[in-house]
């Protein structure tokens, strides 16, 4: 039995219905809140519990309302590290930046009169004279003889993504996250599930364009939907072409390095070590570099921005540190998605979506779906098996950093924190 998987399955805690606005789905944080902060003192039989709320573990656009970042536009790192999306591939700038708190972002956002005052937007449509009086409130020597649009950009520079207070003090912005039970309560920085599955499309979707003799073949071609696990078989088919034909030492090594994250990324708490954590940092290095120099900074097939995106970062910036922390498999979505989305197709397909049917019939019709199923086990040995195909093509030699890149600027940067626990 895999007693990690046991203990983070998922549960249905709240079934909402709400239009898919920031607006309306914080409009269900005060009962989450009330809920929160009755785990401060539980009992179990004579034992005292003190459950303490750790990580948000989500893909986005949920990572956005629950941190508070904007959606679209100049920035849109959840993690808080303030990094502007054009930016995201230069590491050397990126492993710089501070990553701020969601207690930090919410001093950030309620230091300033529009941000005070709450709701999901209050940065949105200030006029000309509110855009002085926010500026002049950060303390900051900022230009206020300008015209609107400067004095909008000046604050979007100061708030460096920030939009609105962290989801779950909406209406309740000036208490503290302490208040109500959540002072170690963070967004994980990294999703294996979604942030792997993604970079490996857009490699893929580019590599042919640097790789003469790439003639792989999918196996998937036809499938409607590719899952994480198919983009895994399809970077494992991949490596094991262009390390079977030689050519480019670079090309090789490219996807030969993300099977090695991704690899450490589905490994259990059981394995984590601080070797591991080294390797995996070292990898992560290793391909966030040859991205850039086998790829370079305009690839042919999808837009710069793609590919050096929010995937991209999350793994090359924020993924190192946060496995120093936590084993990654636990702040993957996977079983989340998989839970929402049969509890989705069973109440569009068996019920006539009228509440009461939906909380009755529905939620039975669940547990007896998972009961019979077992679906957490049938999925373990699927992932177990792919894990034992991607550690048959890594490599297992030691790391070998190239003299070419001892001179990059990130290098000083991505090792610095990490000698504490290497
Ligand atoms: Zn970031």
């Amino acid at each position: 039995m895999d007693v990690q998987s046991v203990v983070e399955e998922p549960k249905v805690y709240l079934l909402a219905r709400c239009k898919s606005t920031i607006a309306d789905q914080l409009k269900y944080a005060r009962c989450q809140r009330e809920d929160i902060k009755t785990m401060q003192d539980t009992n179990y039989q004579d034992v005292k519990i003190r459950d303490v709320v750790r990580y948000f573990t989500g893909d986005n656009p949920a990572q956005w309302v629950e941190s508070g970042e904007q959606h679209q536009g100049t920035y849109g790192c959840p993690t808080g590290c303030g990094a502007p999306r054009k930016r995201f591939m230069d590491l050397g700038y990126c492993l710089h930046l501070q990553v701020k708190s969601l207690e930090g972002r919410r001093q950030l956002i309620t230091s300033l009169p529009a941000g005070a005052r709450g709701g999901s937007a209050p940065f949105k449509g200030l006029n000309k004279d509110q855009l002085i009086q926010n500026l002049d409130a950060t303390g900051y020597d900022f230009d206020l003889e300008c015209n609107k649009p400067e004095l909008e950009s000046q604050l979007k520079q100061h708030l460096a993504g920030a939009s609105h207070i962290p989801a779950l003090l909406y209406d309740e912005q000036q208490s503290t996250l302490k208040a109500i039970n959540l002072e170690q309560y963070e967004v994980s920085s990294f999703e294996s599930l979604h942030n792997a599955k993604e970079h490996i499309k857009n490699l893929l979707e580019e590599l042919p364009n640097h790789v003469n003799q790439l003639e792989v073949q999918s196996t998937f071609q036809g499938k409607e939907v590719m899952r994480g696990s198919d983009f895994r078989k399809l970077l494992i088919t991949v490596t094991t072409h262009l390390a079977a034909n030689g050519g480019d030492l670079k090309v090789v090594e490219l996807p030969n390095t993300l099977c090695e994250v991704v690899h450490i990324c589905y490994l259990g708490e059981d394995e984590r070590s601080p070797r591991l954590v080294l390797r995996l940092a070292n990898q992560i290095y290793m391909h966030s570099l040859l991205v850039r120099e086998v790829i370079g900074t305009q690839p042919t097939s999808i837009k710069p921005r793609k590919l050096y995106g929010q995937y991209y970062h999350s793994i090359s910036t924020h993924a190192p540190i946060l496995y120093r922390l936590i084993n990654l498999k636990s702040v993957n979505a996977k079983h989340q998605e998989k839970l929402f989305n049969s509890l989705r197709g069973i109440l569009c397909d068996t019920t006539s979506r009228r509440p009461g049917e939906v909380l009755g019939i529905g939620l039975v019709r669940l547990q007896a779906e998972q009961q019979g199923e077992s679906d957490m086990a049938k999925e373990e040995s699927q992932v177990s098996a792919l894990g034992k195909s991607l550690r048959s093509v890594v490599p297992s030699n030691n790391t070998v950093i190239p003299w070419r890149y001892l001179s990059k600027p990130g290098l000083q940067l991505h090792y610095q924190p990490r000698r504490k626990v290497t």
